[in-house]
């Protein structure tokens, strides 16, 4: 067997779909976010990061910075253990106080990341759960769907923010199912936003728990960062809710908030809560610190929208398509992978602008994209600047414009 070639046929087709992946090489400047250094074959080139997840900047944020630094002066650098055996710090508990309020739940429980939050719940909870059944919104991300995989348990897919259609499908189960509805608030690809409120209100008709993954809204939606959710003044309608401190927050992590029992129940049962060591404390102090802010501070928030809606306004009077959402997302429309990638290549090479191509399997094949992500630190200029180097570049390579 050659192994060697299994692996390079693989890559090769890879490549010639034009989804073969490739990172740019970054160095973040502490302080000068949306500013990184790019390394690139020996040379360094300093860019504008327009496509971070670091929505907010929270991650060079001063009170972040130093609340990290003293968490390593008073702790040191890992945790030590996983949370059962000597590796449950402080910082750790700390914080899952500040995210329970931050939600108004109960209690809060804190994962690696937002990926392992979504896959330990929710395959606890479809496995342990008598005759679970869970509902998946057809869009929901790659780890919910793992975690979904992993549980075992019947599962049905609902159409994409349609409540009519969980409806349908909830009276389909078996009235002694447990009935997990999962869903999202914020879709992190077309920035389109679920109607939360009609879906739980569904999900109350039939007697279903529900799961919100609000990962790209909490610290920038809702009077206090708490999400969309919080905006709406539907937390407490919700069961669970599901964050990362990775995004908006600018660290890393995740978590999910509900009742006192229920964070027991994934706490005491979900391996991938219990078998890994937690989180390093300056991590968690950091997150702390990040969400404290956050909860009192509408500024970064109000800044992020003005830049988003700026952003909107050019790009409609430069005739460049863009997914029109009601979110901080905004998804340029290339629609063909090779272009796509080609686009990314130019504005990092001769503009200074990086925008990673999004391609297959992120996004369905023939709607290739670059995702823009406007925070509250980009300029007036350096808005101009990303409208003017995409207008140049819609005219040199023939891309379709937006009918006006
Ligand atoms: C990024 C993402 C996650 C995973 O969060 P991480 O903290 O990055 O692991 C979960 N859900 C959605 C919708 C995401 O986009």
């Amino acid at each position: 067997m050659d192994y060697e070639a299994l692996f390079t046929q693989q890559l090769d087709a890879l490549r010639a779909e034009g989804n073969y992946r490739v990172f740019a090489d970054l160095e973040r400047n502490r302080g000068d976010f949306p500013r990184a250094t790019w390394h690139d074959e020996g040379k360094s080139t300093d860019v504008t990061v327009w496509c971070s997840n670091d929505y907010l900047g929270m991650g060079q944020h001063p009170a972040v910075i130093a609340a990290m630094h003293e968490a390593i002066d008073r702790c040191g650098a890992g945790a030590g253990g996983t949370r059962n055996i000597s590796g449950t710090n402080h910082y750790h508990v700390l914080l899952e106080e500040e995210l329970a309020d931050l939600h108004g739940k109960e209690s809060a429980l804190l994962f690696t990341s937002g990926y392992v939050s979504n896959w330990a719940a929710l395959s606890t909870l479809g496995a342990r759960l008598p005759n679970a059944v869970i509902l998946s919104d057809a869009l929901n991300h790659a780890s919910m769907i793992e975690g979904i995989r992993h549980a075992r348990c019947a599962k049905r897919i609902w159409k994409h923010n349609d409540p009519a259609d969980l409806d349908r499908q909830l009276s389909q189960c078996a009235p002694d199912a447990a009935k997990i509805v999962a869903f999202e608030s914020v879709y992190s690809m077309d920035g389109d936003i679920a109607p939360i409120a009609e879906i739980v209100e569904v999900a109350e008709r039939h007697g279903a728990m529900t799961y919100i993954d609000e990962v790209h809204a909490v610290g920038m939606y809702g009077p206090r960062g708490g999400g969309v959710a919080e905006r709406e003044g539907l937390m407490d309608r919700i069961t669970l809710i599901e964050g990362t401190l990775g995004k908006a927050f600018g660290v890393v992590g995740g978590y999910i908030a509900g009742s006192a029992a229920l964070c027991d129940f994934i706490r005491s049962f979900a391996s991938g809560f219990i078998f890994t060591t937690s989180l390093p404390p300056a991590v968690a102090a950091g997150a702390l610190a990040s969400t404290r802010h956050l909860k009192a501070s509408p500024f970064e928030r109000k800044r992020q929208a003005a830049n988003v809606a700026r952003l909107r306004a050019r790009l409609d009077a430069a005739g460049i398509p863009h997914l029109h959402n009601p979110s901080h997302i905004v998804p340029v429309m290339v629609k063909d992978p090779v272009k796509c990638r080609m686009l990314s290549d130019i504005l990092l090479r001769d503009h200074g602008i990086y925008v990673q191509p999004i391609n297959y399997p992120t996004v369905a094949r023939g709607t290739e994209r670059l995702r823009i992500t406007p925070s509250p630190l980009h300029s007036d200029a350096d808005i101009d600047r990303l409208v003017d180097a995409l207008g140049a570049l819609w005219r040199q390579c023939a891309l379709a414009r937006a009918v006006a």
